[in-house]
């Protein structure tokens, strides 16, 4: 080891070459690595094509070697069945979830249970997606190795801000399987401001749209930078939509054309993914001209700007809405915004760009490249992590509500919408029946009141509780979200230490459509979910009630006179037949007349009862 001493400071300094931490967007359509040389980020070129971005296509040969990147890209036309494109798609996914891709790719995905996870079939082999991830990944960090000369080990890793924790767990574990140590899993829109530079002068405040449109996935997010601290206020978005969408909407528009069937679409992927590919070709050179004309087969195809912006409408449509509900969640209008920040390839049609303009009325930032800002900004990230910018934060924010089940089938929310992650909190909760030993734990996501409508993450069951009467038992759920926004679910009986805890693995994800349909659900039947929540809540309270009613008749026989317990029994009876048929309004009366007429009883008894035990103790 040398040693060397700063001339300055007199201070020893250690010069052993820290581990390059490197930064990486693993992107549907495009992946591409980035590292930081005299504190400026900069891509990785790869091996091949002497471009940064790399492909995120797969091709298989015949001898099961694989190819990743531009030469795989070639096989799409010839070998659609063995060249796998968008497989950011499928991670972490049930064939419930991406069922509906099949009729676009040429490749096969395996329905071998809906419930579990997708796997694709090349030849006679399975691959996950997070195996197929792991190629990408090998492929990017052996052109850093080959560019760097060194070996890289560690690494941040971006994905879209609304990747549940599955989608994340499998990103992470895609860089294991790379041999890649992942330090972070950061989300994109985070890391692109990182990349602007924003918040790198801790004397600046900024509010930020992050709006990042590239192949497969559309985000947009709010960030509040502060004190060298990104906030992220809010995200909205839609895994379901991107520049793939602009293609299939023109290969529609020429399909319809040139009378091309769904059926020979699908008898001829090979026809079907030149198409694509022509489609693509157009929508760029329009990003730039005001014609395209190209021959496909024994077909012309010819689309025009006018076309193509009429076509692609309704999807920037779709996003502009997205902004709308980031901004609400964020509770800032479009004049508190200070800037907008353009982010994926998609984002270089001028439609969308002019539609962002007159949206936030200022013109969007778009003097970075918007394939490269992710990558750059991860590598930022990477340096932030290494102890090198020692004074900058991260923190972002969950999507959706997360909390446990409780009696009646109520949502419990642990924690809200929106709050900062890493994050932790914990409630209390306790038994409902005497001598309780197992307490069943389900957690769910989602906006709505009861956990039917939301959505099932997973469940434990605490075990073991000492024996002890209803509602003694003291059992605090912990919910730890990590700063992955992995979660951890923990419920500990306080009395006696009795303990449990699991990691949050759904077996598969939720689409961003699914999301948006739960959001849009809780607030379509926030008014009917109160009243059904009013009522489960008094049908829980009347059947405590009864429950204490006839433990407290019995107990107390001695005590009270007949017409007093025969008075009882029959009130508690209507309370019983109310929770049975009645309305709200009826249990509460029932439970009213109940109360009134014991409350009382309960005080005689209680008098006699302490007058008994003091007079134990005097003897
Ligand atoms: P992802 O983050 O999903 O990997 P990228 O940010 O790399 O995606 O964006 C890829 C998308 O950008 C593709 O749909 C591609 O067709 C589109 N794209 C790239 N360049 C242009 C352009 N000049 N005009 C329009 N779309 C473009
Ligand atoms: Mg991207």
């Amino acid at each position: 080891m040398k040693i060397s001493i700063n001339l300055k400071t007199g201070d020893v300094a250690d010069s052993t070459p820290k581990d390059i931490i490197v930064g990486i967007d693993l992107g549907t359509t495009n992946s591409l690595v980035a590292y930081i040389v005299n504190e400026q980020p900069v891509t990785v070129k790869s091996k091949y094509g002497q471009r940064s971005l790399t492909p995120s296509v797969l091709h298989f040969n015949e001898d099961g070697s694989i190819v990743v990147g531009d030469k795989a890209k070639d096989y799409l036309v010839s070998h659609p069945e063995r060249t796998i494109f968008s497989v950011k798609r499928l991670m972490g996914k049930s064939y419930a979830d991406v069922s509906k891709l099949n009729s676009s790719i040429g490749y096969e995905i395996i329905d071998q249970d809906t419930e579990s996870l997708v796997k694709i079939k090349v030849d006679n082999r399975f691959y996950t997606p997070t195996e197929l991830s792991a190629e990408i990944l090998k492929s990017l960090k052996s052109d850093a190795e080959h560019q760097l000369k060194t070996t890289i080990s560690k690494a941040v890793i971006t994905v879209p801000a609304y990747f549940n924790d599955a989608q994340r767990q499998a990103t992470r574990d895609a860089g294991k399987l790379a041999g890649l140590d992942v330090l972070r899993i950061v989300n994109e829109p985070t890391a692109a401001s990182l990349a602007y530079g924003l918040g790198l002068d801790k004397n600046e405040q900024y509010k930020v749209a992050v709006y990042d449109l590239g192949g497969g996935t559309f985000d947009i997010s709010i960030l509040q930078i502060e004190d060298g601290i990104f906030d992220v206020l809010s995200t909205h978005g839609d895994t379901f939509l991107g520049g793939d969408d602009f293609d299939r909407a023109i290969m529609a528009f020429w399909t319809e054309k040139h009378s091309i069937s769904i059926e020979k679409m699908q008898e001829d992927p090979a026809l079907n993914q030149a198409l694509r590919l022509a489609a693509e070709k157009a929508k760029m050179v329009l990003s730039k001209e005001n014609t395209f004309e190209t021959n496909v087969e024994q077909y012309q195809l010819a689309l025009d700007k006018a076309t193509f912006e009429n076509l692609i409408a309704p999807l920037i449509d779709k996003t502009i809405e997205s902004c709308i509900q980031a901004l609400k969640d964020s509770k800032l209008t479009t004049a508190e915004i200070d800037k907008v920040i353009l982010v994926g390839g998609s984002t270089r049609v001028p439609l969308v760009k002019q539609r962002l303009a007159e949206f936030f009325d200022k013109t969007p930032d778009d003097s970075m490249n918007p394939d490269e800002v992710v990558a750059l900004g991860a590598a930022i990230q990477a340096d932030i992590l290494a102890g090198n910018r020692k004074d900058i934060l991260l923190l972002d924010v969950t999507p959706l509500s997360l909390g446990i089940e409780t009696v009646g089938g109520l949502m419990d929310s642990i924690i809200a919408r929106n709050s900062k992650v890493p994050h932790r909190a914990a409630r209390q909760y306790t038994t409902s029946v005497d001598g309780q030993k197992n307490l069943r734990i389900s957690v769910f996501q989602g906006e709505r009141d009861l956990v039917v409508h939301n959505r099932k993450l997973g469940e434990f069951t605490l075990k073991n509780i000492p024996a002890m009467a209803a509602g003694i038992p003291k059992i605090e759920v912990a919910f730890i979200l990590d700063a992955d926004g992995i979660l951890t679910v923990r419920a500990k009986e306080l009395r006696s230490n009795v303990e449990t805890s699991v990691e949050i693995k759904s077996t598969y994800g939720i689409s961003e459509e699914e999301m948006a349909l739960m959001l849009i659900d809780s607030i379509k039947n926030a008014e009917e979910d109160v009243k059904k929540r009013a009522l489960l809540e008094s049908i829980n309270e009347a059947n405590n009630v009864t429950l204490a009613t006839d433990k407290f008749l019995i107990q107390n026989q001695a005590i009270l006179t007949a017409e007093e317990i025969e008075t009882a029994t029959l009130l508690n009876a209507a309370l019983k037949s109310s929770v049975k048929a009645g309305t709200k309004d009826d249990i509460e009366a029932a439970m009213k007349r109940l109360n009134d007429y014991s409350t009382p009883l309960a005080h005689k008894a209680l008098d006699v009862n302490i007058g008994e035990a003091l007079k134990g103790a005097k003897m």
